[in-house]
């Protein structure tokens, strides 16, 4: 029993309208039809979830369709003239191994799905006993992650970003920690995407825009003037009640839209119309707009230049090896001279090391993040750690 289950389809559901996600489903049906064998059934469930049922069959042969699937379904579709990419994620379970009865089949099917969506996406999964474990693991931590948005067990930490040619603070990165009481300190890399997945990140979002916006107040009276970055996660970024939510933030703080940067990452072009009138409204409040990660993703030149943002993080992954690895160095040169023809100031992510330094002010980087400088630091030691800095602010 295959148990699939389309990825973001929600997000194309929301940002298109459902007329459009009602044709890509019957999209997706047909190409189903057209792979699934004789000895196979499909079923529509609800939503985006199907459930096809091979019958007398082999694990191999199950393997196979699956990967089939995956590979079929993956293939962009076309809308009204909009391409839209979706991938499956698929849980399998076997009978009689994984069950007998029909309500079980479906629920270890149903739990391997869930499992190939946490780790991988775009995949199929068998159900194995262990699963069970993780997917509980999964329960546990969403109704943590509930009553810690209650019980504010959630903080931010700022990391300071130094300009590269005079050696002075030119904003901070608002990080997003959790120390919940049930389960310790879990980190963003672990809690963001159950929180994307479940939509909590919505109003976890919220709460990070308001404190930041709040930290920014605050220092402002600590004669501390500087711009404070936020992540933003690509479900807020698609969520309707967004933009209203940021204007009503900065209208309550009352502060210079200007210091409030939102770091996007590329994914946020999966539907480039939605996005271009997103980041105009973010652009006409006056917000200055970051690309995260830079270089992991699939953005195309096309869209740096159509959305014309403000900064360009590099991503660690480019930053690590820098040393010794020519093809890093390479990357970094042609990254910076690109950004500079685009108008972008660059940042780089995960400075360790003096080397990394000199390398990154040789290829003409503006901004230096990482450990190098501080580790993301609670607000009062961030005013501590400062004191031994100069400021100077962009406006
Ligand atoms: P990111 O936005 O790329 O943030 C940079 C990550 O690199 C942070 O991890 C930071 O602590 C870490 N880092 C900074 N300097 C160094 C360094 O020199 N070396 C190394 N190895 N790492 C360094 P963190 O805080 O664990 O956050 C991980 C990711 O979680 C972030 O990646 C971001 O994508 C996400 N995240 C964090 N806070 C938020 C938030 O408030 N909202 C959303 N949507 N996502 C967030
Ligand atoms: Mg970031
Ligand atoms: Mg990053």
């Amino acid at each position: 029993m295959f148990f699939l289950d389309l990825d973001r389809f929600k997000l194309v559901n929301d940002s298109f309208g459902h007329s459009y996600g009602d044709t890509l489903l019957q999209k997706v049906a047909h190409r189903l039809k057209s792979i699934t064998p004789n000895n196979g059934t499909i079923y529509r469930l609800g939503g985006d979830e199907f459930i096809i049922i091979l019958r007398n069959t082999t694990i191999k042969k199950t393997q196979s369709l699956a990967e089939q699937i995956v590979k079929e379904l993956s293939e962009p579709y076309i809308i009204e003239q909009l391409e839209i990419v979706t991938t499956p994620s698929i849980g399998i379970s076997v009978y009689p191994l994984d069950g007998i009865d029909a309500e079980t089949l479906i629920q270890k099917a149903d739990n391997a799905m869930y499992h190939v969506k946490r780790i991988a996406r775009g995949h199929y999964q068998f159900h194995r006993e262990s699963l069970k474990q993780k997917s509980l693991g999964n329960i546990q931590m969403d109704s943590s992650l509930r009553k810690g948005i209650q019980q504010n067990e959630f903080f931010l930490v700022y990391q300071p970003q130094i300009d590269a040619t005079t050696n002075k603070i030119v904003g901070a990165e608002a990080l997003l920690r959790w120390h919940s009481r049930d389960l310790g300190p879990v980190s963003p890399n672990v809690f963001i995407p159950l929180a994307e997945e479940t939509g909590l990140i919505i109003p976890i979002g919220e709460w990070v825009l308001e404190q930041a916006c709040n930290q920014i107040i605050a220092w402002k009276e600590e004669g501390i003037l500087l711009p404070i970055a936020i992540n933003l996660s690509i479900r807020q970024f698609y969520y309707h009640n967004f933009i209203p939510s940021v204007e009503k933030i900065i209208q309550k703080t009352d502060i210079d839209p200007s210091l409030l940067h939102m770091e996007i990452t590329e994914s946020m072009a999966i539907d480039q119309e939605f996005a271009t009138k997103v980041l105009q409204q973010l652009k006409n409040i006056g917000v200055k707009i970051a690309i995260d990660d830079f270089g992991t993703g699939y953005s195309s030149l096309s869209h740096l230049k159509k959305f014309s943002f403000d900064y360009l993080k590099i991503d660690q992954s480019f930053i690590r090896d820098l040393d010794h690895n020519k093809d890093e160095q390479d990357m970094i040169s042609i990254i910076t001279m690109l950004a500079k023809n685009f108008n972008m100031r660059t940042i780089a992510e995960g400075v360790e090391t003096e080397k990394h330094v000199d390398l990154l002010k040789k290829y003409e980087c503006d901004i230096m993040q990482g450990f190098f400088y501080s580790r993301p630091l609670p607000p009062s030691e961030f005013t501590q750690w400062q004191k031994n800095w100069e400021i100077q602010t962009h406006l």
